[in-house]
């Protein structure tokens, strides 16, 4: 039992153990496959929407500006037209001018006014110290406005870190020009409230320069886009190395990276002087979604597989537990079945001791029984012999030889009784030393009843013989199987000594296994239990007659060659004897 337990293989924890290699590896395959779909599902759909909204901010701010710039550029023209303004031209200045550029500053939301004469003479400014701090009359564009009647534009870089934007436009008055008014533009508003977004704006002019933005640090930089090589030197000469706002950038088309941070741009003409807009709106949150999403996915996907995994492994747990339970159920048995095993051996040995000692027991037995019987058959002759004799010898001492005579002649049968006796034990002690042949039954009968001829023509009895055509076979020897069917014959004969009809009728069968030889007779039948009649010792015959050991003797020997005697009383009346042996086909036992 021991080496069953040892060779069991150790029950290890594996809940994938159970499913095929490559189920798993399709299963990985596909947890792959889904997630790097929903990567790009998502990705594409989040930033999709991030572009859309993108796209109409920036839109709207390109029109806000291009509107703040349009209103500016009419405001400009609308000055030129006010009658006050032009009264001061023309009359020289007085103390209401401040006051009517103060309020027209007011009304149109300029930084500053500047109102100068067509000679280059400052006539009014809202400047705060009465000076403005550009010198308008000395740049390009006052000269030129003088020369048209539109409004001109222009930028003004007063340091690196401080541009101005003005409209300049001449004054005049019937085809007389009075002077020039400088608008100067308030944009600090828009970018103030650009400011306020978490997205990036800011307008580059033709040159690539940053005049407005929501992030004060970028403010007068050059815009590099990827690489600095891309500079026009002559650029690089006019704007005096301006510090640089380097776009970096990205795997994504339409991403930039500017400081570490990732924006997806949108630039926008403005339609005005080579003016851009270029919004930035920062990808963190769409990519923070993504990855949101991805992360409740994993988690999902963890879950489905943790409960795969924890059914796979309860079944094997459970199949283990069968196993386990098959294999200790099956253990028991073994150790049930060997110890029944033993059991059983050792009833068969006190049985086979039991069946020795009852054989020996049913041997002596029998003995006993036949030596009572031997002895009790022989000892009565002797003593009727003895007492023959004692007779005998009285009357020849009494001279009468006559009758002495007869006891003689009876001692003589006691004597002819005796050796009958000891004649058939002989023959039945000698039984089983004949040589076993194949014996042809047909044979037998026809020499038994040439054996028998002398007493049946005595009697005058009939014998009826019927016998197939074809020869029938048994094992045996012909001597026994002659004294049996003599046995049976002059049982008959003597059954039907008093029979007005006797007749013999001996037929034999040739069946498919066995083959029978049926004697009967016209007798008066069996008077006692037929089973009784094979009892050694048992008749019915005068004393002197029969010693009843024939029958016995004849069912022995059948017994011997494997089959059986037989008795029944007809219907007709008479008995019938019937003798069956195991039939054999010629030459089968050779
Ligand atoms: P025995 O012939 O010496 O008596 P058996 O053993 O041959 O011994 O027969 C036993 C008894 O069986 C006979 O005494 C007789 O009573 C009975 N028996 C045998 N054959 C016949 C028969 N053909 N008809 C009637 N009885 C028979």
């Amino acid at each position: 039992m021991s080496d069953t337990a040892a060779s069991e293989p150790t029950q290890r924890f594996d809940p994938f153990g159970r499913l095929p290699a490559p189920l798993l590896v399709a299963g990985a395959l596909l947890i792959g496959i889904i997630l790097y779909v929903s990567y790009i599902v998502l990705t594409d759909r989040y930033l999709g929407n991030l572009q859309n909204r993108a796209l109409v901010r920036a839109t709207l701010y390109t029109g806000t500006i291009s509107k703040v710039l349009q209103t500016y550029g009419m405001a400009s023209a609308l000055i030129t037209q006010d009658r006050n303004l032009v009264s001061v031209l023309s009359g020289g200045p007085n103390e209401q001018t401040q006051l009517v550029l103060g309020a027209l500053q007011t009304e149109i939301n300029a930084r500053n006014l500047h109102l100068y004469t067509s000679a280059g003479q400052l006539a009014a400014t809202t400047a705060p110290n009465g000076l403005p701090d550009i010198n308008h009359t000395a740049a390009p564009y006052f000269e030129s406005s003088l020369g048209t009647d539109i409004s001109i534009f222009a930028t003004v870089a007063v340091s690196n870190s401080d541009q101005r934007f003005l409209f300049a436009r001449r004054i005049t008055q019937r085809g007389t020009i009075l002077g020039v008014v400088v608008l100067e533009l308030d944009l600090a508003p828009l970018q103030a409230e650009w400011a306020t977004s978490q997205n990036q704006i800011f307008v580059t002019n033709a040159d690539d320069l940053i005049l407005l933005s929501s992030r004060a640090e970028w403010r007068y930089r050059l815009l590099s886009t990827f690489f600095e090589a891309s500079f026009r030197p002559d650029t690089m000469r006019r704007l005096n190395l301006l510090p640089i706002l380097q776009l970096g950038p990205t795997d994504v088309g339409q991403q930039v990276e500017i400081d570490g941070e990732i924006y997806l741009q949108i630039e926008q003409d403005l339609d005005f002087r080579g003016w851009k807009l270029t919004y930035l709106a920062p990808t963190i949150d769409a990519t923070a979604r993504v990855n949101a999403v991805l992360a409740l996915e994993i988690m999902v996907l963890a879950l489905v597989v943790a409960g795969i995994a924890y059914i796979s492994s309860r079944r094997v747990a459970q199949h283990s537990l069968r196993v386990q339970r098959e294999s200790e159920e099956l253990r028991a048995l073994n150790a049930r079945l060997s110890s029944e095993i033993e059991e059983r051996m050792r009833v068969q040995e006190s049985l086979q001791a039991a069946e020795k000692s009852l054989e020996q027991s049913s041997k002596l037995a029998a003995l006993g029984q036949m030596s009572t019987a031997i002895s009790h058959e022989l000892n009565q002759p002797l003593a009727a012999m003895k007492t023959y004799l004692a007779g005998a010898r009285l009357l020849l001492r009494r001279n009468r030889g006559g009758e002495a005579l007869a006891s003689f002649q009876r001692i003589d049968d006691l004597i002819t009784r005796m050796s009958t006796i000891t004649r058939q034990l002989k023959s039945f002690a000698h039984k089983g030393e004949g040589e076993m042949a194949e014996v042809e039954l047909g044979a037998v009968i026809t020499s038994s009843l040439a054996m028998m001829s002398p007493q049946l023509s005595q009697g005058r009895v009939p014998v009826e013989r019927v016998t197939p055509p074809y020869p029938v076979y048994v094992m045996g020897d012909t001597l026994r199987l002659e004294q049996i069917l003599i046995n049976l014959f002059r049982n008959a004969l003597d059954a039907m000594s008093d029979a007005p009809d006797a007749a013999i009728t001996v037929e034999l069968f040739g069946g498919e296994t066995l083959a029978r030889i049926q004697v009967r007779d016209t007798g008066p039948g069996l008077s006692a239990d037929p089973r009784e009649l094979f009892e050694p010792f048992y008749t019915t015959k005068e004393a002197g007659e029969g010693v009843g050991l024939g029958l016995a003797i004849s069912s022995g020997i059948a017994e011997e060659l494997g089959g059986s005697l037989t008795a029944r009383n007809s219907s007709q009346g008479g008995a019938i004897f019937e003798l069956s042996l195991p039939r054999v086909k010629e030459g089968k036992a050779a």
